[in-house]
């Protein structure tokens, strides 16, 4: 390893001043282990200290000010919770008062009457005279009168700070490390990139980013330190998809038959634009003669599976198999039976595998798949225990990706040994470019990005739960138009019993107010079987209102359930209502979707709200979640490591993103193995980076 990793490999409590004491409690609070993870301790905010203001010139519009003076006497006020230290405090233009409540006995030991300080704090204006309360003060001496920095603000912890561990300390050693470490700062980027971009070199950056002379400054190391971050994370995401596109071969499918037959005969509806677009993205895929991975992005409704079944055909008529998994049960049913209509026009064999098929029927599968004769299998995950065999699998198919990991992906690619299956992997839950970028940098990705003619947009609306009643008759009078109706209540697992009660007492309350309605129940709780019946009957139109938890949330699909209420909508993310509410506008008819709430909302759930009422756009919605949570929340998936950016925020650095994305792929595609010598550098620090993520597993 080079100089520079030892380095910064060096322990934290190796640093002057942090110690063996602190030491351990700067890696038990903050995870900062070595100098490379203090350096990397960026401040979350900077405070103004480039400058001294004049008591006269104070003002209350100012968030703070600092003040060089002298501090005269101070006198002890009042009784109990009102008992406080008043010290009066001035300069050459006035006076002022600086107050503490906390901490008496030990600022009147440290504090010298007559002394000249440096005092920073809010100041606000009160019976006459301007004060500051609790404010930093520290006694004047060569070098803070110099005053001319933006002083690093740091997250941190309850613990260290009541062990006397507060921002400046961090501050402190940060500049101590910084004064030792610039000899061993390398550039991590190549010139023609900090040309191109403009970009502030490293050494500066981490200077600036710390200490920085100006907010210009500061603007332009946060910049750089982003673009790097990025530039990072996107070479190895781009590589490793390289790695696994050149690595792995796939068969090659081009003969067409059935397909054929069924575009010309048996289609039931024109193919939107997009629906095109994606099959011919997949098509030429299969004739690469490499593996496809593919992500599959299309909004609930947008009939992304009739583009499965196509890709599917084109894997049959290459005398290859192919699969469907699906996260639920009854998910898997309803495919089943969607592709069966299909498949039996064609003489294909389909058959269902879940958790709960009998033993017997098992057999027979399983023997149908090893000799060929069966065709395509659907099921949960099921599909991928090891006794479950093909003949020759050639394509998978995964919906509704965030309820499967990575390692699961990878399972199903051992399905064929010989030739890895194409996989394609289906998500309902849009996300925006930026996150897909970073989340899924290793997949191609394909969009379906407009519904099927005719549909009719779902109105949605807000209410307050005061105005159930009038709710209710819209219900009456849409089932009686032959409707039926969803109300989902919220159920998240730290507070699953009252959940349910709220559905229990829910359903009671509905069941009364529709007294010759037949309603259905459905939640987590009940048996596989149960669920599977009360989904049946709703399904066959028996029962008009499902009263649910949130199990109805992916992919169920019933045309004519064209009115959805969510209960407690303010308790649903941005995403999941989107998907909730997907669940109608399924079928020819006008659909509803009503947001049911209290008074009482914070301002972001009143973003969530009208956002839904303005909108039926999964990508626009996203966008917004994407702005409200942060890109940790939105995906559902544990995709940790990728995730993991110290500086850059998906949400706001779009533009960085692409920048820093275009330069990864230029590069990688003139030297995928970063070979060239103008390229050492990279290949340095990118090796670099994985030593220190391999101590760090052996640490954590
Ligand atoms: P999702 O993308 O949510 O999985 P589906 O594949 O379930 O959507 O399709 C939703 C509904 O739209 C299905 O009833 C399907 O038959 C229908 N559909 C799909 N594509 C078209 C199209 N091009 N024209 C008309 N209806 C379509
Ligand atoms: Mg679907």
């Amino acid at each position: 390893m080079s100089e520079r990793s030892t380095f910064f490999e060096t322990k934290i409590e190796f640093l002057k001043g942090v110690g063996p004491q602190r030491g351990p409690l700067l890696n038990k609070e903050l995870s900062i282990f070595t100098y490379g993870d203090l350096i990397q301790y960026y401040p979350f905010r900077h405070e103004d200290r480039s400058q001294f203001h004049y008591i006269q010139a104070i003002s209350e519009e100012l968030p703070a000010v600092q003040i060089k003076g002298r501090l005269k006497d101070w006198t002890v006020l009042g009784e109990g919770h009102k008992k406080r230290m008043v010290a009066s405090f001035t300069d050459s233009t006035g006076s002022m008062e600086l107050v503490w409540f906390q901490s008496i006995p030990w600022f009147e030991k440290v504090l010298r009457r007559n002394s000249e300080y440096v005092v920073y704090g809010k100041p606000i204006f009160f019976n006459g005279r301007y004060s500051i309360t609790h404010p930093e003060i520290d006694p004047l001496t060569p070098e803070n009168e110099k005053a001319g920095t933006w002083q690093p603000v740091y997250h941190l912890t309850e613990k260290l700070k009541k062990r006397f561990v507060d921002s400046r300390s961090i501050g402190r050693w940060v500049r101590t490390l910084l004064e030792l470490s610039t000899p061993h700062i390398r550039e991590t980027l190549p010139d023609w990139l900090l040309t191109k971009y403009r970009l502030m070199p490293k050494a500066d950056a981490l200077w600036s980013i710390h200490i920085p002379p100006s907010p210009a400054h500061l603007h332009q190391a946060t910049r750089r330190l982003k673009f790097e971050e990025l530039f990072y994370n996107q070479l190895r995401l781009i590589k490793s998809k390289i790695l696994l596109q050149n690595e792995f071969p796939g068969q090659i499918f081009d003969q067409t038959d059935r397909t054929t037959v069924f575009h010309e005969k048996h289609m039931p509806f024109a193919l939107t634009n997009a629906q095109h677009r994606v099959l011919q993205e997949i098509k030429e895929d299969f004739q690469k003669g490499k593996q496809m991975n593919r992500l599959l992005q299309g909004d609930v409704g947008s009939g992304k599976t009739i583009v499965a079944f196509i890709a599917m055909l084109m894997a049959l008529d290459n005398d290859a198999q192919a699969c469907l998994m699906a996260p639920t049960e009854i998910l898997a049913d309803q495919h089943f039976q969607g592709l069966k209509q299909y498949a039996d026009l064609l003489g294909v064999t389909i058959a269902k595998l879940t958790g709960s098929t009998k033993k017997k029927e098992r057999t027979v599968l399983h023997e149908a798949l090893r000799d060929g004769s069966l065709h395509i299998l659907v099921g949960t995950h099921a599909l991928i225990e090891d006794e479950v065999q093909f003949q020759n699998l050639g394509l998978c198919v995964i919906d509704e990706q965030h309820r499967f990991g990575v390692a699961q992906r990878s399972r199903l690619w051992a399905k064929n040994e010989r030739i890895h299956p194409h996989i394609l992997v289906m998500t309902a839950t849009p996300i925006p470019r930026t996150l897909a970028m970073t989340l899924y940098g290793d997949l191609d990705i394909s969009v379906i990005d407009e519904l099927p003619a005719g549909r009719k947009p779902i109105k949605t609306v807000h209410r307050y739960d005061a105005h159930r009643a009038t709710i209710f008759g819209f219900l009456k009078d849409e089932i009686a138009k032959g409707r039926q109706v969803y109300i989902v209540y919220p159920l998240i697992e730290e507070s699953e019993k009252m959940d349910l009660k709220d559905l229990t007492d829910g359903y009671e309350s509905i069941s009364r107010s529709f007294p010759d309605v037949p309603i259905s129940i459905l939640h987590g709780k009940m048996k596989p079987v149960d669920k599977e019946y009360e989904m049946g009957r709703f399904v066959k139109n028996e029962t008009k209102i499902m009263v649910a938890t949130t199990v109805i949330e992916v992919g169920v699909n019933v045309p004519n359930a064209s009115v959805m209420v969510i209960e407690n909508a303010e308790r649903f993310g941005l995403s999941q209502l989107h998907q909730l509410r997907g669940r109608v506008g399924r079928g020819a008819e006008q659909s509803f979707c009503v947001l049911m709430t209290d008074f009482k909302l914070s301002k972001e759930t009143r973003t969530r709200l009208d956002t839904m009422c303005r909108t039926n756009n999964g990508f626009e919605i996203a966008e917004v979640d994407l702005q409200l949570r942060g890109p940790g929340d939105l995906t559902g998936t544990q995709q940790s490591g990728i995730m993991d950016l110290l500086i850059a925020d998906l949400a706001k650095d779009g533009e960085i993103l692409k920048a820093a994305r275009a330069s990864a792929q230029a590069i990688l595609e003139e030297d995928p193995e970063l070979e060239t010598p103008q390229h050492a550098a990279i290949r340095g620090h990118l090796d670099n980076m994985r030593q220190s993520e391999t101590n760090w597993s052996r640490i954590s």
